[in-house]
Protein backbone atom coordinates (compact mmCIF):
# COMPACT_ATOMS: atom_id res chain seq x y z
CA UNK A 1 0.00 0.00 0.00
CA UNK A 2 1.48 3.35 -0.95
CA UNK A 3 0.44 4.82 2.13
CA UNK A 4 2.89 2.53 4.56
CA UNK A 5 0.01 2.10 6.85
CA UNK A 6 0.88 -2.00 6.77
CA UNK A 7 4.14 -0.64 8.08
CA UNK A 8 2.87 1.91 10.82
CA UNK A 9 0.59 -1.03 12.07
CA UNK A 10 3.72 -3.03 12.99
CA UNK A 11 5.51 0.15 14.99
CA UNK A 12 4.27 0.45 18.56
CA UNK A 13 4.19 3.82 20.77
CA UNK A 14 5.72 3.08 24.17
CA UNK A 15 4.34 6.23 26.40
CA UNK A 16 6.86 7.57 29.50
CA UNK A 17 9.95 5.97 27.91
CA UNK A 18 12.81 6.69 28.29
CA UNK A 19 11.36 9.19 30.39
CA UNK A 20 7.69 11.03 31.52
CA UNK A 21 5.90 12.24 28.65
CA UNK A 22 7.81 11.12 25.45
CA UNK A 23 5.82 8.38 23.55
CA UNK A 24 8.82 6.34 22.00
CA UNK A 25 8.54 4.86 18.54
CA UNK A 26 9.21 1.29 18.99
CA UNK A 27 10.20 -0.22 15.32
CA UNK A 28 11.44 -3.58 17.18
CA UNK A 29 7.94 -4.99 16.14
CA UNK A 30 8.47 -4.23 12.63
CA UNK A 31 11.85 -6.05 12.96
CA UNK A 32 10.87 -9.23 14.24
CA UNK A 33 8.11 -9.56 11.43
CA UNK A 34 9.97 -10.80 8.59
CA UNK A 35 7.24 -9.25 5.65
CA UNK A 36 7.34 -6.14 7.36
CA UNK A 37 11.11 -6.09 7.68
CA UNK A 38 11.40 -6.53 3.91
CA UNK A 39 8.58 -4.58 2.89
CA UNK A 40 10.55 -1.43 4.78
CA UNK A 41 13.48 -2.26 3.08
CA UNK A 42 12.22 -3.07 -0.20
CA UNK A 43 10.20 0.69 -0.23
CA UNK A 44 13.75 2.66 1.35
CA UNK A 45 15.42 1.45 -1.59
CA UNK A 46 12.73 2.29 -4.42
CA UNK A 47 12.99 5.59 -3.01
CA UNK A 48 16.50 6.35 -3.52
CA UNK A 49 17.50 9.05 -6.10
CA UNK A 50 20.57 7.76 -8.51
CA UNK A 51 23.60 6.16 -7.43
CA UNK A 52 24.96 6.10 -4.14
CA UNK A 53 28.79 5.03 -3.10
CA UNK A 54 28.15 4.96 0.33
CA UNK A 55 25.46 4.48 2.74
CA UNK A 56 26.32 6.43 6.45
CA UNK A 57 24.02 4.53 9.33
CA UNK A 58 23.23 6.59 12.19
CA UNK A 59 23.95 4.22 15.47
CA UNK A 60 22.26 1.69 16.89
CA UNK A 61 19.24 1.18 14.74
CA UNK A 62 20.25 2.76 11.76
CA UNK A 63 23.22 0.55 11.46
CA UNK A 64 20.08 -2.23 10.69
CA UNK A 65 18.66 -0.42 8.19
CA UNK A 66 21.77 1.20 6.47
CA UNK A 67 23.09 -2.43 6.03
CA UNK A 68 20.68 -3.89 4.69
CA UNK A 69 19.99 -0.87 1.69
CA UNK A 70 23.39 -0.70 0.94
CA UNK A 71 23.76 -4.09 -0.24
CA UNK A 72 20.60 -3.98 -3.41
CA UNK A 73 22.01 -0.77 -3.81
CA UNK A 74 26.04 -1.86 -4.53
CA UNK A 75 27.10 0.29 -1.87
CA UNK A 76 29.14 0.25 1.63
CA UNK A 77 28.56 0.93 4.82
CA UNK A 78 29.63 4.11 7.25
CA UNK A 79 29.16 3.56 10.39
CA UNK A 80 28.19 7.38 12.58
CA UNK A 81 28.77 6.38 16.22
CA UNK A 82 28.72 8.01 19.77
CA UNK A 83 32.14 9.71 19.94
CA UNK A 84 34.91 7.50 21.59
CA UNK A 85 33.57 4.08 19.98
CA UNK A 86 35.49 3.88 16.74
CA UNK A 87 39.30 2.30 17.00
CA UNK A 88 40.78 4.18 14.10
CA UNK A 89 41.65 8.52 13.66
CA UNK A 90 38.44 10.14 14.11
CA UNK A 91 36.49 13.64 13.19
CA UNK A 92 33.37 14.41 15.38
CA UNK A 93 30.89 16.97 15.25
CA UNK A 94 28.52 18.01 18.75
CA UNK A 95 25.34 18.60 18.79
CA UNK A 96 22.87 20.39 21.16
CA UNK A 97 20.20 17.84 23.58
CA UNK A 98 17.70 19.26 25.50
CA UNK A 99 19.93 19.52 28.25
CA UNK A 100 23.57 19.40 27.44
CA UNK A 101 25.27 18.48 24.23
CA UNK A 102 26.22 14.99 22.49
CA UNK A 103 29.32 14.20 19.82
CA UNK A 104 29.20 11.66 17.34
CA UNK A 105 31.90 10.31 15.43
CA UNK A 106 32.96 9.01 12.04
CA UNK A 107 36.79 7.35 11.13
CA UNK A 108 38.41 10.20 9.29
CA UNK A 109 39.69 8.41 6.21
CA UNK A 110 36.11 6.61 5.70
CA UNK A 111 34.76 8.19 2.38
CA UNK A 112 36.74 9.51 -0.51
CA UNK A 113 36.06 13.43 -1.26
CA UNK A 114 33.52 13.59 -3.37
CA UNK A 115 31.92 10.14 -2.31
CA UNK A 116 27.71 10.46 -2.87
CA UNK A 117 26.66 9.41 0.75
CA UNK A 118 22.91 8.48 1.34
CA UNK A 119 22.10 8.79 5.16
CA UNK A 120 20.01 6.43 6.99
CA UNK A 121 18.48 6.80 10.09
CA UNK A 122 15.08 4.75 11.86
CA UNK A 123 13.55 8.01 13.07
CA UNK A 124 13.71 11.30 12.68
CA UNK A 125 12.44 13.65 15.46
CA UNK A 126 14.12 17.48 16.10
CA UNK A 127 16.78 16.04 13.37
CA UNK A 128 19.99 17.40 15.70
CA UNK A 129 21.24 14.08 15.30
CA UNK A 130 20.96 13.77 11.34
CA UNK A 131 22.30 17.64 11.19
CA UNK A 132 24.75 16.92 13.10
CA UNK A 133 25.72 13.64 10.91
CA UNK A 134 25.19 15.60 7.38
CA UNK A 135 27.55 18.13 8.87
CA UNK A 136 30.12 15.66 10.12
CA UNK A 137 29.50 13.91 6.54
CA UNK A 138 30.41 17.16 4.54
CA UNK A 139 33.56 18.08 6.89
CA UNK A 140 34.53 14.37 5.37
CA UNK A 141 33.92 15.68 1.97
CA UNK A 142 31.07 13.73 1.32
CA UNK A 143 28.12 14.98 -1.10
CA UNK A 144 24.92 14.27 0.99
CA UNK A 145 21.47 15.31 -1.16
CA UNK A 146 19.57 12.60 0.52
CA UNK A 147 18.29 11.18 3.82
CA UNK A 148 15.52 8.41 4.20
CA UNK A 149 14.47 7.68 7.51
CA UNK A 150 11.20 4.80 8.35
CA UNK A 151 10.04 7.01 10.89
CA UNK A 152 9.15 11.14 11.17
CA UNK A 153 7.96 12.80 13.17
CA UNK A 154 7.03 16.09 11.46
CA UNK A 155 5.78 17.87 14.80
CA UNK A 156 9.30 18.35 16.01
CA UNK A 157 10.53 20.13 12.60
CA UNK A 158 13.63 17.88 12.12
CA UNK A 159 12.82 17.22 8.42
CA UNK A 160 12.17 20.28 7.44
CA UNK A 161 15.55 21.81 9.43
CA UNK A 162 17.07 19.08 7.17
CA UNK A 163 15.61 20.07 4.00
CA UNK A 164 16.99 23.59 4.81
CA UNK A 165 20.48 22.66 5.20
CA UNK A 166 19.57 20.83 1.24
CA UNK A 167 18.95 17.80 1.80
CA UNK A 168 16.00 15.36 0.22
CA UNK A 169 14.15 13.72 3.41
CA UNK A 170 12.10 10.97 2.80
CA UNK A 171 10.18 8.57 5.19
CA UNK A 172 7.63 5.55 5.21
CA UNK A 173 5.81 6.90 8.00
CA UNK A 174 4.73 9.79 9.99
P1 LIG B 1 16.55 13.74 16.95
O1 LIG B 1 18.04 14.01 17.00
O2 LIG B 1 15.77 14.56 17.94
O3 LIG B 1 16.02 13.87 15.54
O4 LIG B 1 16.33 12.25 17.43
C1 LIG B 1 16.59 11.17 16.54
C2 LIG B 1 17.49 10.15 17.14
O5 LIG B 1 17.00 9.73 18.41
C3 LIG B 1 17.57 8.93 16.26
O6 LIG B 1 18.87 8.37 16.29
C4 LIG B 1 16.54 7.99 16.86
O7 LIG B 1 16.96 6.65 16.81
C5 LIG B 1 16.38 8.46 18.30
N1 LIG B 1 14.96 8.62 18.66
C6 LIG B 1 14.35 9.75 19.10
N2 LIG B 1 13.05 9.53 19.35
C7 LIG B 1 12.82 8.24 19.09
C8 LIG B 1 11.65 7.38 19.14
O8 LIG B 1 10.51 7.78 19.47
N3 LIG B 1 11.83 6.10 18.73
C9 LIG B 1 13.02 5.62 18.31
N4 LIG B 1 14.12 6.38 18.26
C10 LIG B 1 14.04 7.66 18.65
Amino acid sequence: SVNNDDLKARIRTIPDFPKPGIMFRDITTLLLDAHGLKTTIDRMVAAVDGPVDLVAGIEARGFLFAAALAVPLNAGVLLIRKDGKLPGATIAEEYALEYGHDRIAMHADACAPGARVLLIDDLIATGGTARAAVRLLRKAGAVVTQAHFVVDLPDLGGADALRADGVEVRSLVA
